[in-house]
């Protein structure tokens, strides 16, 4: 009798039982899903079939539960530590530690489900050199596409006067000169970005005009699209203003963030373009459901409300016309910790943009690779896609919330490699000079010390 040794073949998973959504926003249904590698292998009656030859097959059953593609999450800021100003950002990171605290945020990022994210710009060049030790196997973590430093023209982004009138700052770097965008673009495809960022919108308006001002010409951001596109990267924008979504849009941007505020030129653009969008409404749903419990003004609660509100219907009209909308939760500010939100993009898509379960459940899955720049090999239960798979006790199309929900969490995969659900991380941590100290939280005026009974 001739023994095969299989100890070096790969791992391989029957996942059975299971009703699976596959990504494409089609219903789920029962069915048998093989992963082997890491890749998946085969899925119905194939998978079955296949998994017979396999020594050493780990079975396992998923009765009650839904197998689904690993969460990806196209808008999750990895670098920044849950900040609650940017003051505190851009004043009170450093590179090194910046990068060790990232590594540990990225593993809660894991354990929410999201198996792969985008970084559109990180502080430092913490996204590369993280993706890298990622990939690398050095850390572990979610897959992971970067930029660098964010664009911005000295006219400002939304930390207005915090930015320098030239040079870096936190995640930005300021460009004013045509030479000094092609150098930057140049300089971050260099250092080994996946897409460059641009700032199209900027610096709030004062209450003139909705949303922020447009920081760029036209002329400018197709200089930065051909510049990088000759280069083989793709460019994203942030954009909130109608101008800015249309002229992101036409100056060729692969991807747009935010784009809220579209007007009918804006939305006729982004239609003509099918650029997607990643609307990203959950920091502003946060912060106006929930602002209250964490000190948040109240003005911003509502500006932040009517924003929703706003754009929503736009979105939808974006969507039925054929352009993709992406899952982001802007995961990274105090309002967003890593591991929290990262599924309530779908659950705003559904209440807000009339989205079904389905349809946003695939926002969020097979609608990401393309921030990923994998469209085809992630995002979908299918042969030969790569295997980061979710499973999950109940049914989310009926309840999205069950997908933020770690401990309704019985499996995840990453790459056809099981993720340890159960690995405590710190909650917080003590760093010196991390946060912003204040000498006290409010003023002492000489009448509060008067009339002390
Ligand atoms: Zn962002």
């Amino acid at each position: 009798m001739t023994v095969v040794n299989n100890s070096s073949a790969a791992p391989a998973y029957l996942i059975d039982k299971a009703r699976v959504f596959d990504g494409s926003g089609a219903a789920s249904r029962e069915m048998p899903v093989l992963l082997q590698g890491e890749l998946i292998a085969a899925v119905g009656a194939a998978a079955r079939e296949q998994a017979q030859q396999i020594d050493g097959l780990v079975s396992l059953d998923a009765s009650g539960c839904t197998l689904m593609p690993g969460l990806i999450d196209s808008h999750c800021h990895i670098s920044f530590d849950q900040p609650t100003s940017n003051d505190e950002l851009f004043f009170h990171r450093r590179a090194g530690l910046a990068t060790l605290v990232a590594a540990v945020n990225a593993q809660k990022v894991l354990r929410a489900g999201v198996t792969s994210f985008f970084d559109a710009n990180c502080i430092f060049d913490v996204g590369i050199d993280l993706r890298d030790a990622i990939e690398g196997g050095v850390v572990e973590g979610p897959r992971m596409a970067t930029g660098g430093n964010v664009l911005i023209t000295s006219v400002g982004g939304t930390a207005g006067r915090l930015l320098p009138d030239s040079g870096k700052r936190g995640y930005a770097v300021i460009v004013e000169t045509p030479e000094d965008m092609i150098r930057e673009v140049r300089r971050q495809v260099k250092a080994g970005v996946d897409w460059i960022k641009v700032h199209v919108s900027g610096l709030p308006t004062r209450g003139k005009q909705q949303g922020e001002i447009q920081a760029w010409s036209l002329d400018e951001l197709r200089l930065v699209c051909d510049t990088a596109h000759n280069l083989g990267v793709p460019v994203v924008g942030h954009c909130r203003n109608p101008s800015s979504t249309r002229d992101a849009a036409r100056a060729g941007m692969d991807m747009i963030l935010h784009a809220t505020f579209m007007d009918e030129e804006a939305l006729q653009a982004v239609v003509d373009a099918q650029v997607p969008l990643v609307p990203t409404l959950t920091f502003q749903a946060n912060l106006a459901d929930f602002g209250d419990r964490v000190g948040a003004d109240p003005a911003l609660r509502q500006i932040f409300r009517d924003e929703i509100a706003q754009s929503a219907v736009m979105f939808r009209r974006a969507y039925d016309a054929g352009v993709p909308l992406i899952c982001g939760s802007e995961s990274g500010f105090s309002l967003t910790p890593y591991g929290d939100w990262h599924y309530r993009e779908m659950e705003i898509f559904v209440e807000h943009l009339g989205l079904t379960p389905l349809q946003a459940m695939h926002c969020a899955t097979q609608a990401g690779a393309r921030s990923l720049g994998l469209e085809g090999r992630l995002g979908c239960i299918a042969a030969g896609y790569l295997a980061d798979v979710l499973v999950v006790e109940g049914d989310p199309t009926g309840d999205l919330e069950l997908l933020g929900q770690r401990d309704k969490f019985r499996h995840l995969f990453k790459a056809g490699k099981p993720v340890d659900l159960q690995k405590e991380l710190p909650e917080s941590w003590r760093l010196p000079g991390w946060r912003v100290g204040q000498f006290s939280t409010q003023i002492l005026h000489k009448t509060l010390t008067q009339n002390l009974d």
